[in-house]
């Protein structure tokens, strides 16, 4: 079962060191020149860091912001990144599916992905000129490490007239095996697609099975799987939806499509985290959860200052790797950066074209709510 206490905002578990000897020990200090640079953006922030916190902040904003500059470098954050990177250091903001669209076309020599290693290697997979750096080298993500490449390459032996489709969640060596990549914003479109072009009725979608039953469950095509799943979506489940509409009346509950198709039927609505970011803006609910990894719900609250949040507590440990402090150290040194065979990215990149191909989608997709579960076949 997931933690469903309510964090509520600035929930200190998610919160990097706030020490103040991080920055001072780098040699940054809150003068003047820094208060100057940084006292207008505390307001994005002062529901999630506290006055006393800012001046330890401060500091390494200002210095990775003026790094940026000189290093000709921007950061690349994803939704599940804490607020003081996201809000205040990100300069590209969003979903796996948005951010591998901006590497594609940031002119900027330097991306530093605050995102987990897959993400980083899908910004060298589409900007192999580009320095790519990853802030802690063990960001990981339980889906990425479900499968490799070689896996791959035995369910091709295994299943040769079907499509491999790969959600974006793995890394460049499953990609560069697989035939086409999806993000929970396509997955179904994609799915769609490489059938009609293989002239087949079934697809292998690897490695989220949930995701694969969540897409098995809005279209005909026959859907095959592999068991990964995403550590922190796999624990919610349909008691908790249940236990969050006891607990907080008329709460419009909100589902990531990693989650079990179980909390997808008791959910009110499903997306990608740039739909579940959409929804909130669209219809304004008065009280809202988002069962996501926990800091979206920080960013989103950021945003929609009218809508209360309840905040399940979900972090992702990989995602919270990333921190200001070694944003600033990876950019101050120019270190861990990410570097893939050009063998391999070249079919990866073939993987990634093939997904960028296909007609942009208006909106992200809405995941079918309030459908029984579907049992899917794995490979
Ligand atoms: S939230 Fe889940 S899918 Fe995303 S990086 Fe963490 S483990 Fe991977």
């Amino acid at each position: 079962m997931a933690r469903l206490i309510d964090a509520g905002p600035g929930c200190p578990t998610p919160t990097p060191h706030r020490a103040q000897s991080a920055a001072e020990a780098r040699g940054l200090v809150y003068d003047d020149a820094v208060r100057a640079e940084t006292d207008h953006l505390y307001e994005l922030v002062d529901d999630f860091i506290t006055p006393m916190e800012w001046p330890a902040v401060a500091p390494l904003v200002a210095a990775i912001n003026r790094l940026k500059k000189e290093k000709n470098a921007v950061v690349l954050a994803h939704n599940y990144m804490t607020p003081d990177i996201f809000r205040l250091v990100g300069d590209f903001r969003g979903d796996s599916l948005q951010l591998a669209r901006e590497a594609a076309n940031v002119s900027e020599d330097v991306i530093v992905q605050a995102g987990v290693h897959f993400m980083a290697e899908t910004s060298k997979i589409l900007a192999p000129e580009k320095t790519v750096l990853i802030p802690d080298t063990r960001a990981g993500c339980s889906l990425a490490a479900s499968i490799t490449g070689a896996d791959v390459r035995l369910i091709k032996e295994k299943y040769p007239d079907y499509p491999v489709v790969t959600y974006v969640n793995t890394s460049a060596d499953v990609k560069a095996e697989c035939d086409i990549t999806c993000t929970s914003s396509n997955a179904v479109q994609v799915v769609e697609a490489v059938a009609k072009e293989w002239n087949t009725d079934t697809v292998i979608l690897v490695p989220d099975q949930y995701l694969a039953k969540n897409v098995a469950a809005m279209t005909d095509i026959r859907i095959m799987t592999w068991p990964g799943a995403c550590e922190v979506h796999e624990l919610f489940n349909a008691d908790d939806v249940s236990q969050l509409r006891d607990a907080h009346p008329g709460v419009v509950i909100l589902a990531h499509p990693e989650c079990p198709p179980d909390v997808l039927e008791a959910a009110d609505y499903a997306g990608s985290t740039a739909a579940l970011a959409n929804y909130v803006k669209d219809k304004s609910p008065n009280k809202v959860v988002l069962l996501t990894e926990c800091s979206m719900s920080d960013n989103v609250a950021a945003e929609n200052p009218g809508v209360n949040f309840v905040r399940p507590c979900n972090l992702c440990p990989h995602m919270k790797r990333i921190t200001l402090e070694n944003i600033y150290d990876c950019l101050t040194d120019m270190k861990h950066e990410v570097e893939i065979e050009e063998d391999v990215r070249v079919r990866a990149k073939a993987a990634l074209d093939a997904m960028m191909a296909l007609p942009k989608m208006e909106t992200p997709l809405d995941f079918e709510v309030g459908m029984a579960p579907l049992d899917v076949e794995y490979v």
